[in-house]
């Protein structure tokens, strides 16, 4: 089989309700740099970019598209280190490996469709047919009612069956965001898991005082509390906190993760399956965390291909640690309105009665349906 054509679409939908989170940007529209490869086989595949569409789409068509074309699929992480050794003078990480996950992800799903197999059982097989989701959500809308619109959300997803939550927090304030949190635990009752994600935006020193303040909450982990460029740091918080630490989505590659697990920096990595390197590359960083003790919990944020995609890699992780009774790792489902999520697929990636199951079509489990892609399709 050969590669015939590579081609990315952009995606874009308008958020009716913007949102904000701890970095102060507003989610006003959704866009996705969706990549899509043919073969001579008639076997297409679909993958999906992490971060401005735009610029993954032009990384593809100028960098990757012609050194692809013609090569066989199959060779798939031949094909990763191909395209790696061309950008990495100057593209270590970033956006150029966001573009590489995107083609990574469709030859896999190519894989998974010439076998007749979902994407999971060529990666190590089925440790679970379904997974735990967590909702993300509780993001900044009305900033008069932000402790009320957290409650009621939270108690939604409740409803809806979520048995996990993830909360944004980080507002100028450690008091309020202890008593935000506080109150969205009280709401949801001891059972319902609950994690918060500050996006990056405190020092140490206040990661650390907040982290205590909230202590009583029951928290699953603490997402992002300082920058990530900061290592030392993470290890500050970490050592410092009783609870779980949590990052990495905008880390990439086995080598970018090599020190941060080295060093436990964080107790939980959370490579994204759209910008650090696609199944090829996260297979290796979950297996560097493995060997260091570290859980990876996948980052998820994105149209139905980049969901599809995070739900096979999760079927195919190992418990961490294996167990009678043991914590899988669970599925970021993010929660904001997005079109690109719902309605790309044929059949979506869905909540049933609080869990996702696992797609066992072949590749990523799922079917694009044209007729939305072009709906949304700005370039
Ligand atoms: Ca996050």
């Amino acid at each position: 089989m050969k590669i015939t054509d590579v081609v990315c679409h952009i995606l874009q939908s308008k958020v009716e309700k913007p949102f904000v989170s701890a970095r102060g940007w507003v989610y006003s529209t959704r866009a996705s740099c969706v990549v899509e490869i043919s073969t001579d086989e008639g076997i297409t595949g679909w993958g999906e970019c992490y971060g401005p569409a735009a610029v993954a789409k032009s990384i593809v068509d100028t960098q990757f598209k012609p050194r692809v074309i013609g090569k066989d699929p199959f060779d798939v992480e031949v094909i990763w280190e191909d395209l790696y050794n061309r950008i990495k003078d100057y593209g270590l990480s970033g956006m150029t490996i966001s573009a590489i996950s995107g083609i990574d992800i469709a030859l896999w799903d190519i894989c998974g469709r010439a076998l007749n197999k979902p994407v999971h059982k060529l990666i190590g097989g089925a440790y679970r047919t379904e997974v735990i989701p967590y909702a993300t959500g509780l993001y900044f809308i009305d900033m008069n009612r932000l402790t009320e619109e957290a409650v009621e959300e939270a108690l939604e997803f409740k409803a809806d069956g979520f048995r996990a939550i993830k909360m944004k927090i980080g507002l100028g304030d450690l008091k309020l965001d202890a008593a935000r949190v506080g109150a969205v635990r009280k709401a949801i009752g001891p059972d319902i898991k609950l994690a918060v994600d500050a996006n990056h935006c405190f020092s140490v020193p206040n990661a650390i005082k907040l982290g205590r303040m909230m202590e009583e909450h029951d928290l699953l982990w603490f997402e992002e509390p300082i920058s990530p460029e900061d290592r030392d740091g993470y290890i500050e918080v970490s050592r410092a906190l009783d609870m779980a630490v949590a990052g990495g989505e905008n880390e990439f590659t086995r080598w970018g993760f090599r020190d941060i697990v080295a060093r436990k920096a964080m107790d939980i990595v959370q490579p994204d399956l759209c910008a650090a390197g696609g199944f090829s590359e996260c297979r290796k960083i979950a297996a560097l965390a493995s060997a260091f003790g570290v859980e990876c919990v996948p980052h998820a944020w994105g149209s139905a291909i980049g969901l599809a995609a995070t739900v096979q890699f999760l079927a195919a992780l190992p418990d961490q640690p294996p167990a009678f009774r043991p914590m899988p790792p669970m599925l970021e489902f993010e929660q904001t309105p997005n079109p690109l999520r719902d309605h790309l697929a044929t059949v979506p990636i869905a909540l049933r009665n609080g869990v996702v199951p696992v797609p066992g079509g072949p590749g990523l489990g799922i079917e694009i349906d044209r007729s939305v892609l072009l709906k949304y399709k700005v370039a």
